[in-house]
């Protein structure tokens, strides 16, 4: 079932998502859809708040529905090393057509459960690194906007705000 993707600022992704504690058939069900939904919107990477549903449950498929190795699941991730600095282009589904510069670890290790809870640990680099601080920022209530600088966040919230005032948002 394709789901609806809040966009900014709705209070849903400005809130940390709550741990998930049981690993049933509503969690499978949960990616499923947000896998669906993330295929529908092109995107590589999708976050529960972004459904509405405040939860730290993560989907990423870097192939982009071409390479079923490539579907990643996290539950409940968290970073465990990071190292570098990469600075590079991102855009996301919560902010339709906005494209921007954000600096991101080159590098990052880190581990989260899957859908039957249990842990393990993954190394990623280049755009899987930045895909997981990206995602792993939504669970944590933090959207790419805030990773901008200054400068870049005021430019890019007026033109939210003026797409907002023509309802093209
Ligand atoms: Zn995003």
């Amino acid at each position: 079932m394709i789901l609806k993707i809040v966009k900014y600022p709705d209070p849903v992704l400005l809130k940390p998502g709550e741990p998930v504690t049981e690993f049933n058939d509503e969690l499978k069900k949960l990616v499923a859809d947000m896998f669906e939904t993330m295929y529908d919107g092109q995107g590589v990477g999708l976050a529960a708040p972004q459904v509405a549903v405040s939860k730290r449950v993560i989907v990423i498929d870097l192939s982009n529905k071409r390479d079923p190795e490539q579907k990643i699941v996290l539950v409940n991730p968290e970073i465990i090393e990071s190292e570098g600095r990469q600075y590079g282009e991102e855009g996301c589904l919560s902010f339709p057509d906005l494209r921007e510069k954000v600096v991101r670890a080159e590098k990052v290790r880190i581990r989260a459960q899957n859908t039957d809870g249990e842990w393990f640990e993954m190394d990623g680099e280049e755009l899987l690194a930045r895909c997981f601080l990206h995602e792993i920022d939504h669970v944590d209530g933090i959207v790419f906007l805030a990773r901008m600088s200054p400068l870049k966040r005021s430019l890019n919230l007026r033109t939210i705000r003026k797409l907002q005032r023509d309802g093209n948002w």
